[in-house]
């Protein structure tokens, strides 16, 4: 990839924003491609589309890209609460490809994908309503808290300026592709045990340490009764696709 982008393309904008938009999405719609086929470039969306900004023409994985000249931290602000809130219960939500630039040099910093695979309601938080005198008063805007997601969600095609290698990206990327094959309910269960495997931190994890986000779970899957159960079912889910490993019973690590 050629990480300098083309300031050139923003003559005749004035303001700030509208300038950063045109030569960032021109730098992605030219040299991203897809981290999980390795498709390149990606194709821009019709600006009429509300969430997705990007396609891949091969696997047909939508993105939305997200641009700053700060490196991204724990929180990334998003659009409307509701929506998003909504695409991500129903399994609609796009990937995110967060580029970090150089606002002098106008060059790529970093570029991360975050894999909707492993997004989750938990993950999206609502930000305080606005309040008059703003135009848009009562409108509620969201966070996707990628410090939320588990381990594996966000992964680098660009780190501190270099580029990382295309096929380490892919297996990275796809070692959450079996989650593709379940509903969008399995798949929030399944991405809300691994966050909660990420949060407890350590090289070895027990059940009891999952059971102590029982209350959290279940108020994220009211529809379940029976939240230990269906914690033990998705610790064997992942076991079998090899997310995690079984040590001896009750006892797992995370994999890799
Ligand atoms: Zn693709």
């Amino acid at each position: 990839m050629d990480l300098q982008m083309d300031p050139s393309l923003a003559t005749g904008y004035k303001s700030r924003a509208q300038i950063a938009r045109v030569v960032t999405e021109s730098w992605a719609a030219r040299e991203a491609y897809c981290p999980s086929c390795q498709n390149g470039p990606l194709v821009a969306e019709p600006k009429n589309t509300k969430v997705i900004d990007f396609n891949c023409e091969r696997c047909d994985e939508p993105y939305q890209l997200k641009s700053q000249g700060h490196p991204f931290s724990a929180k990334i602000v998003d659009s409307a609460y509701r929506p998003m809130y909504d695409a991500v219960f129903s399994g609609h939500a796009p990937n995110f490809i967060l580029l970090h630039y150089d606002q002098v040099a106008w060059r790529v910093i970093d570029l991360l994908a975050v894999n909707r695979r492993l997004l989750t309601v938990r993950a999206v938080v609502p930000r305080p309503a606005l309040r008059p005198p703003a135009r848009r008063a009562g409108w509620i805007g969201c966070w996707i808290d990628l410090q939320g997601l588990p381990d594996g969600a966000l992964v680098p095609l660009i780190q501190n300026g270099l580029e990382r290698d295309h096929a380490l990206v892919q297996d990275q990327w796809g070692r959450f592709n079996f989650l593709s094959s379940q509903k969008a309910r399995t798949r929030g269960w399944l991405a809300d045990v691994l966050s909660c495997v990420r949060q407890v931190g350590k090289a070895e994890f027990s059940l009891r340490d999952i059971y102590a986000f029982e209350d959290e779970l279940g108020r994220l899957h009211p529809e379940n009764r029976n939240i230990q159960p269906k914690i033990r079912q998705q610790l064997q889910l992942l076991t079998r696709y090899g997310v995690v490993r079984r040590v001896r019973p009750g006892v797992y690590q995370p994999n890799g």
